[in-house]
């Protein structure tokens, strides 16, 4: 009998370490995925700091400039137009430092629902542009029923439309003088449909998805921009269980279609 339960005992003992065993294989295994993923993140992270830091420098770089020449000149004249330039060079540093401030806010902040006036709220994001919406001679119209309450986050809809308004101005075409920028809302059962249409530049039917993605800009010349916008505009919509599409015809211009839940008030 003494041996029989010695035999269960080793054999009890043997089964708990195999358990073990595979427990620790597993652990294991999920440590090297874990290990792997931090690995990609702070392979992403080091680009990131890396361009950012770049763009950030380069409207330094160029206000320092312009104070070594505002320094050196006698011209009165010459120096209000180097001030001009360096106020241009600290406006881009401002608006990229908002933007990454309100990619890391979209990331960290919970929702905040709450009762929002669309056409209210779209309207305060027109105002911020009225400069160059004049300077553009641009026709920028709020169609949003001004009865329509939602029920969403009042902050990253701004985010959102900021975002979507000033590329609608900033694209535009100058080639033409009837240049406009018509915003629409409508109910559709479960959701709302919002859309930013303008008669811009277009977008190349080539770019219609990269325009997403971080950092990415059709072209470089001339418009200022950090090329997070549109990133910042699908990750919020995102947090927002909506979705963020473009049509768009080069030359003609561009729609964004914004659709969010129809949360219940
Ligand atoms: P940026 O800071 O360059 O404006 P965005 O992420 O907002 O960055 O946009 C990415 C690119 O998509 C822009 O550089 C521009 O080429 C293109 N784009 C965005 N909105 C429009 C628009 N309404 N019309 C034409 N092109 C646009």
């Amino acid at each position: 009998l003494a041996k029989i339960t010695d035999v269960t005992e080793k054999k009890q003992k043997e089964e708990k370490i195999n358990k073990l065993l595979s427990e620790t294989l597993v652990y294991n295994q999920k440590l090297e995925v874990n290990n792997e993923e931090l690995n990609k993140l702070n392979t992403e992270l080091d680009g990131f700091v890396y361009r950012v830091s770049h763009d950030l420098r380069a409207p330094i770089a160029s206000t320092m400039g312009l104070v070594g020449l505002a320094k050196s000149e006698n011209d009165i004249n010459r120096v209000r137009e180097y001030l001009d330039l360096q106020s241009q060079s600290l406006k881009k540093l401002d608006a990229f430092i908002q933007d990454i401030l309100d990619y890391s806010r979209n990331n960290r902040q919970e929702l905040q629902l709450e009762s929002i006036n669309l056409f209210e709220l779209i309207n305060e994001q027109i105002a911020q542009y009225q400069f160059d919406i004049q300077k553009n001679q641009i026709e920028i119209t709020n169609s949003i029923d001004p009865q329509l309450i939602i029920n969403s986050d009042a902050r990253r809809l701004s985010v959102i439309f900021s975002n979507l308004i000033s590329n609608a101005i900033r694209y535009s075409n100058n080639y033409i003088d009837d240049s406009y920028v018509k915003i629409v809302a409508e109910k559709i059962q479960d959701y709302l449909l919002i859309s930013v249409a303008d008669n811009g530049i277009g977008i190349p039917d080539e770019y219609k998805e990269e325009i997403f993605k971080m950092f990415f800009r059709v072209s470089d010349s001339g418009k200022n921009g950090s090329g997070l916008g549109l990133y910042i505009v699908k990750e919020t919509t995102a947090k927002l269980k909506g979705t963020v599409e473009v049509i768009s015809i080069a030359g003609k211009g561009s729609t964004f279609l914004i659709r969010l839940p129809n949360n219940p008030v």
